[in-house]
Order: structure tokens, then C-alpha cells, then sequence
């Protein structure tokens, strides 16, 4: 017997405002997620993030959770390069920082852009200045819909090499991801339904070449290279809708087999 799990409940909440359809709970003994009651719709929710990481951060945070660490205003995705010495202290020192970006109105730090900010001190530029100095390559405020146990957390990605792909390069590694599930393809084919969904949550726990461009509103500037994929996706012929959406951010693309469309606070 399988169980609905909270974020398959979440998409398929999605997926039922967006085709104005009701879906069932279908996969108590294996088989799609969920179907509509006629048969015609079948949706599949997966996942794609590094597992390991995940579950060590959720035994950190059970950890830490009697800390007195003042709480935050929202969550923060903050990228290191990999190669950064020492990840563990980063992080708090970060987490102590966070509380006064937040009321300084600050909701986003990048590398690149701050170094003239910093320079020619323009307001602010001390409070900048100490996050620069930790190395990291950047950190954004990701709001999202209260959930009142929801505590809000810095989650923390790794770049490889600190060079931004666009939203098509970054699909192209998810599609690689799911190309490995073969589960997905098989439920979906042998659901037989006309239209077959996958719903892909990702989150702070993905690897950064895939959830960069959803992990936060695109940098000024790049708009174009983080707005929805321009390519068709190779997609197996047992998926005709594509659901693409970051937990965290809430920002997400939608495939309906012939257009991308760009999502917000899905
Ligand atoms: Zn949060």
C-alpha cells in the first residue's frame, strides 16, 4: 500500500488548477500517482535532487533546531564554488549575516555585481563587503506561500566553475536526470491514458546546473537567458506534459507538448 506524500499532493493540486480537472489518488499499489476519474489524464510526480545531500541536511536541521539562531523572514539558496575551504563554518557565518540583510531590504547578493558598490562605498557597501569577503558567489532571497511549520532555512548549492549555462543547458541536464527514471516511462506507458503528466519538483538540493535558473528571480540583466527553454524537449513518447517546478522559489516552466510557458509562484 502506498501513501500520498505531501509534495505529490502539492503538484497534483497544480496540475489540477492548470487543466481544470480532478484528479484520484491512483498509486496504491503501484502504478501512476495519480489519473483522472474517466482515465484520460495520468500524472506522475518525481523528483530530482542529490539525494545524499538531502538527508544530511534534514539530520542537520533536526540538529540545530533548539538553536537560538533569530529566525528568518524567508528562505535563502546561497552558492559557493565547490571549491571553497571550509563549507561548514560558511554556513553560519551566513545564517548570523542573513537576519541583517533582511532588514537592511537586501534581497540578493552577487559576486560580480557588488565589487563597485563596495568600492566607491555606497550604502550598505559594509554589510556587502563581509558577505564578499566569505567567497561565496551568490545568495537570494527565495519567498515563497507560508506554511505555518514551514521554518524557513539557508539551503546551500555548489557551482562547479562559477560560469552561469541558461535555462536550454539546464534542461538539457535535467532531461539527462530523468532519462535514468526509467520508472516514470513505464508507469506513464502503461497507464494508458491520452494525456500523461510529469511533474519534476526540484529543489535547493539539485544540482546548481539545473536549478539555477529557477532557483530565483533571474539577475538583472539575464532575463532572457533564464526565461522558459526555446528547445522542444527530447521527451520519451510516454510523457506528453511537462511540469518543471523549484520548491523553494516556487518558479517553474510548463511543457503542454507544443510551448513553453514561465510559472510563478506555482
Ligand atoms: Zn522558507
Amino acid at each position: 500500500m502506498n501513501y500520498e506524500r505531501k509534495d505529490e499532493r502539492d503538484a497534483k493540486g497544480v496540475v489540477e488548477r492548470a487543466l481544470q480537472i480532478s484528479l484520484d489518488h491512483f498509486d496504491t499499489h503501484g502504478g501512476v500517482d495519480y489519473r483522472s476519474s474517466d482515465g484520460s489524464v495520468a500524472l506522475e510526480v518525481t523528483r530530482v535532487t542529490d539525494g545524499r545531500k538531502r538527508a544530511g541536511r534534514s539530520a542537520l536541521a533536526k540538529s540545530e533546531s533548539a538553536s537560538d539562531e533569530p529566525p528568518l523572514a524567508s528562505c535563502w539558496l546561497m552558492f559557493v564554488p565547490a571549491t571553497h575551504g571550509s563549507m561548514k563554518n560558511l554556513e553560519r557565518r551566513i545564517r548570523e549575516i542573513l537576519p541583517e540583510l533582511e532588514m537592511a531590504g537586501i534581497r540578493d547578493f552577487d559576486r560580480g555585481a557588488v565589487q563597485l558598490q563596495i568600492l566607491e562605498r555606497r550604502p550598505k557597501w559594509q554589510l556587502l563587503e563581509r558577505i564578499y569577503r566569505t567567497g561565496i558567489e551568490s545568495l537570494w532571497a527565495s519567498p515563497h506561500p507560508d506554511d505555518p511549520e514551514h521554518v524557513h532555512e539557508l539551503i546551500l548549492s555548489t557551482t562547479w566553475d562559477g560560469s552561469i549555462g541558461g535555462s536550454n543547458e539546464s534542461l538539457q541536464n535535467l532531461l539527462e536526470e530523468l532519462d535514468s527514471k526509467t520508472d516514470n516511462v513505464k508507469k506513464m506507458t502503461e497507464s494508458r491514458a491520452n494525456t500523461r503528466v510529469l511533474f519534476v519538483w526540484i529543489d535547493g538540493d539539485t544540482p546548481y546546473e539545473i536549478q539555477r535558473p529557477l532557483a530565483a528571480e533571474p539577475p538583472r540583466g539575464l532575463e532572457s537567458l533564464f526565461g522558459p527553454p526555446a528547445l522542444v524537449p527530447a521527451l520519451d513518447p510516454a510523457i506528453t506534459h511537462l511540469w518543471v517546478v523549484h520548491e523553494v522559489s516556487r518558479l517553474g516552466w510548463f511543457w503542454d507538448g507544443s510551448e513553453w510557458m514561465a510559472l510563478e509562484g506555482v
